[in-house]
């Protein structure tokens, strides 16, 4: 880091804008009144045992916990002594009322099928499942890998596995063999689940072809379970693989659930590798249940009829905790939906939205961006007067793409929850709560109860009002991590070690004088423009207010005199791709921002590099900007062609 002058990260972003929670959201509202928040947030500061062991209570324990906390980050440990089940908490304890017969998940495939499974339905897939996985040889403790398309065989097989106690490590249907094989290999893996393709815009993924091959490079795994989806044509290997149909025909309907610690690895979930080697987060049982159910309940403001639906896969974090954990716990409907939003056309998610009546929806912002520029004539064709609360998650999202989602699919009528947090922290860290705070498009507001973050410098000094610099949490929460499997080192060297009594987030952000926080990227995005500290966000979000741009993504590259240049990959939204149309975006940014984020070089792409869960990959583009070759782990790009097309162009 540099020195201590200029640490801070500048800050060049200029929103001023505020939207107060409409009157008849605070009305029905879970929490609200600006009160009722602060004096939970305080006490959950100042008695962070009391207010979390009270929210426990809310929870089925097969045993007691003697403690609700037990020592210091990062060795904390949440409800020692304490025994529980997810699945248990889930479903079981949703069976003795009414609530049996509710929809627990209401899903859509792709082709157009569909099907709704009651919380008794999901009670006895998932009881039957864990006979199979028994039956198969699973014991407590064992880890089993997940590849599945998104159907609901993923979470009853999630379900299955939390019932006896075997550790779930659920990779996204887009990765590799390669992939498949080193997150196998790494946490050791004894069972593969998965399906024999999965629909993908028309197209069969070929997914059990995909766990054959990366089953030659992964000794531990003893067996497979192969659930049909497709009905594409796949190689059964004798006394290796099982149908899981055929696995259901003859087991018992009932299952006694594990009475497990609270801190037993739920599973383990390999992060999407924005920035490098893949890591094994582990979250645990007991905390983990808890940070998800409450902040679902907050957040999303979760009422008994709500029809909930978060587009995520749940093959990333968000899908683990707004999917399946935090909405089941509530007792609540989760739908889920297989395929791409744009098939057969555009219009698909504002269609389910329609048919499913649906209340809440969380969603992304490359989903939102690529929204924008299909056009609004696909959202004004439905009926999307059901939505009452809007979410956000994945990325900063820029404030032009806030405002469409608050005028186009809000229609000025729904908050908006952006929600900050990451696979460690198990659940959303700082969120708008919908019926009390009042909104600023681009920041996550305010931190949740519980959850008490920081800026600091790199010293890990407090910083002022409007000051970038790091992101730390200062206190521990029942749902963060608990370590990255295998490798506790790591674990404590990544997130512990840079500021000493902190989990470091490795993203930068500010705070603003209404005490609301700013993600303004990650640590290594960070630009020096002679002395200046930039964040890449603040720069794309002056480039998406321009009418012709529809996404932005803003690298540092070397530069003789600057230290560092600005080079921005732009796609847009029309086909002028014109010199002139260059010009005319540096002069836009530098009067929306100012003469230091003037960008060097503009290059338009068609397409810009992501992660399979969507996220811009800027550490790719640094290298293709600074003109060398990359060395980093590719294997979570989701399109490796995208880097091949911008290669090309700079030569
Ligand atoms: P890796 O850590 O392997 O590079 P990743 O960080 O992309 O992968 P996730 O845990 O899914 O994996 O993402 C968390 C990160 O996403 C955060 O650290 C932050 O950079 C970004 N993020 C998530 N939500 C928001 C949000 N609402 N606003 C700003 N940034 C967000
Ligand atoms: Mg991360």
């Amino acid at each position: 880091m540099s020195d201590q002058a200029n640490e801070n990260i500048e800050s060049v972003l200029q929103e001023t804008r505020s939207f107060p929670p409409p009157a008849e959201f605070v009305e029905q509202a879970n929490i609200s009144s600006k009160e009722q928040y602060e004096e939970l947030w305080n006490r959950a500061k100042d008695d962070p045992a009391g207010f979390w062991g009270d929210l426990a209570q809310g929870l089925e324990w097969a045993q007691p916990y003697d403690k609700v906390l037990e020592g210091e980050m990062p060795e904390t440990k949440w409800f020692t002594g304490g025994k529980i089940n997810a699945s248990v908490n889930c479903i079981d304890r949703h069976l003795d009322s009414w609530r049996k017969n509710k929809a627990a998940i209401v899903w859509e495939g792709e082709p157009g099928d569909t099907r709704v499974l009651r919380y008794q339905d999901l009670y006895r897939e998932v009881c039957k499942f864990a006979n199979c996985l028994k039956k198969l040889g699973v014991e407590t403790g064992d880890r089993v890998t997940l590849y599945m398309p998104m159907v609901p065989e993923l979470a009853i097989a999630m379900l299955a596995c939390s019932r006896i106690g075997a550790t779930h490590s659920i990779i996204f249907g887009g990765f590799s063999a390669d992939a498949i094989a080193d997150r196998n290999n790494d946490a050791q893996a004894k069972l593969v689940i998965t399906a024999d393709g999965g629909w993908r815009r028309g197209k069969n993924i070929p997914l059990k072809e995909a766990v054959d091959q990366s089953l030659e490079k992964s000794p531990s795994v003893e067996k497979v379970v192969v659930y049909r989806r497709t009905g594409c044509e796949v190689d059964m290997v004798p006394d290796r693989d099982y149908w899981w149909h055929d696995l259901m025909e003859d087991v018992s309907a009932e299952c006694d659930p594990v009475e497990l610690d609270s801190e037993h690895p739920l599973f383990i979930l390999y992060t999407s590798g924005s920035t490098g080697k893949p890591k094994g987060v582990q979250h645990s049982t007991g905390g983990y249940l808890l940070g998800t159910m409450m902040t679902s309940k907050w957040v999303f403001d979760l009422k008994e009829d709500d029809t909930y639906w978060c587009t995520a896969d749940i093959g990333w974090i968000t899908g683990h905790s707004y999917i399946v954990y935090g909405p089941l716990a509530n007792g609540a409907t989760t739908v889920m939906y297989e395929g791409a939003p744009n098939w057969p056309d555009e219009g698909r998610f504002w269609e389910i939205i329609e048919k499913y009546q649906v209340n809440i929806f969380y969603t992304a912002p490359t989903a939102i961006r690529a929204f924008i520029k299909w056009g609004d004539e696909w959202p004004n064709k439905y009926d999307l007067s059901s939505l009452r609360l809007l979410g956000t998650v994945g990325e900063p999202i820029n404030p032009e793409a806030w405002m469409w989602y608050h005028t186009v699919i809000g229609q000025e009528r729904c908050p908006i929850v952006d929600t900050w947090w990451q696979t460690e922290t198990g659940g959303i860290m700082m969120s708008p709560l919908p019926g009390v705070t009042a909104t600023k498009p681009g920041s996550c507001t305010t931190p949740l109860p519980g959850v008490v973050p920081d800026i600091v410098t790199a010293e890990g000094e407090s910083l002022g009002d409007n000051q970038g610099g790091l992101l730390v949490m200062r206190q521990p929460w029942p749902h963060m991590l608990r370590t990255l499997y295998g490798d506790h080192d790591r674990f404590k060297e990544v997130y512990f070690s840079t500021i000493p009594g902190c989990y470091l987030a490795g993203d930068s952000a500010r705070r603003d004088e209404d005490g609301y926080y700013w993600i303004m990227g990650r640590i290594d995005d960070v630009i020096n423009v002679s002395g200046h500290r930039l964040s890449t966000m603040e720069v794309e979000s002056a480039l998406v207010a321009h009418p012709k741009v529809a996404e932005a993504a803003v690298v540092g590259f070397p530069h003789e005199i600057k230290g560092e240049g600005i080079c921005c990959f732009v796609t847009l939204k029309t086909d002028d791709g014109s010199p002139e149309l260059k010009e005319e975006l540096k002069q836009h940014v530098r009067t929306q921002i100012g003469v230091v984020a003037t960008p060097d070089d503009i290059r338009f792409a068609a397409a810009l590099p992501k992660t399979r869960s969507g996220k811009i990959m800027r550490r790719l583009l640094r290298d293709i900007a600074a003109g060398r070759e990359s060395t980093g782990d590719t294997t979570t790009l989701e399109d490796l062609n995208v880097i091949a097309n911008l290669r090309q162009k700079d030569e």
